[in-house]
């Protein structure tokens, strides 16, 4: 299965893509992890986009789409399916990677569109921690870790990402609307996309979209992982 999420901040798409990352079998990629690597590492591209970053604005659509191209073209486990996570976030990103895509023969099933509320989408956002060494993700109230503040997957130290404060919430919400939800019609028009409301829990939005796959006749039903 190969994927685009689409859907705002908080929309619950890293999540969802934890989630179907196992049960589909299929990699995920996402924009924004790969930027917080490149910063929390240092590299000359993590010193590059940190101001976009911690602002809450867009990283220039060259230097996105080239990451992605790359990984594309180097990463032989992407032959197995693949979910974008974040990308695309512009009009000119859709239409790139639609360029990367034919390059690489591997034609997207789905992008599909993750919409929930705003008051649903603040409390994520500003609930959110993280894990500092795995990347799992956890919730001040939905999602809480067994010991506070303590990874339970690999007892790492849990964090805040420093773009979920309410000032750069607000920001990527305008930058959201005016450059990412253009590309909801692009794929309308492609007839690629699948409409989903998120507000529910993770394991509810995940078994409702279990379902939508489950009717599709292109999905091979054998490959999906079921877990309790
Ligand atoms: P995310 O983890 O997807 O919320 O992304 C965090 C931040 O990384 C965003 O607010 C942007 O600054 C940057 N970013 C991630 N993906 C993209 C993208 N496709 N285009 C531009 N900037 C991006």
């Amino acid at each position: 299965m190969k994927l685009v999420l689409l859907g705002a901040p908080g929309a619950g798409k890293g999540t969802q893509a934890e989630l179907l990352k196992d049960t589909l079998n299929v990699v995920h990629i996402s924009t924004g992890d790969i930027f917080r690597e490149e910063m929390k590492n240092n590299t000359k591209l993590g010193q590059d986009i940190k101001s976009y970053v911690d602002s809450g604005n867009l990283v220039p659509d060259e230097v996105v789409t080239k990451i992605v191209a790359n990984k594309f073209s180097k990463d032989k486990s992407l032959k197995k399916g693949w979910l974008l996570d974040g990308f695309p976030r512009t009009q000119q990103q859709a239409i790139d990677l639609d360029e990367i895509l034919k390059k690489e023969n591997q034609p997207l099933d789905y992008a599909l569109y993750m919409e929930a509320t705003l008051p649903v989408i603040i409390g994520r956002l500003t609930g959110r921690r993280i894990c500092k060494k795995c990347g799992a993700l956890y919730h001040d109230t939905n999602r809480r870790p067994q010991k506070n503040g303590i990874c339970d997957v690999c007892g790492g130290p849990l964090y805040q990402r420093p773009d979920d404060n309410e000032e750069t919430i607000k920001k990527r919400m305008d930058v959201y609307l005016e450059s990412t939800t253009p590309i909801i019609d692009y794929y309308k028009s492609q007839k690629k996309l699948i409409w989903i409301n998120a507000n529910e829990d993770a394991k509810g939005v995940h078994e409702k979209l279990l379902k939508i796959f489950l009717k599709d006749k292109k999905f091979d039903q054998n490959k999906i992982v079921r877990r309790n």
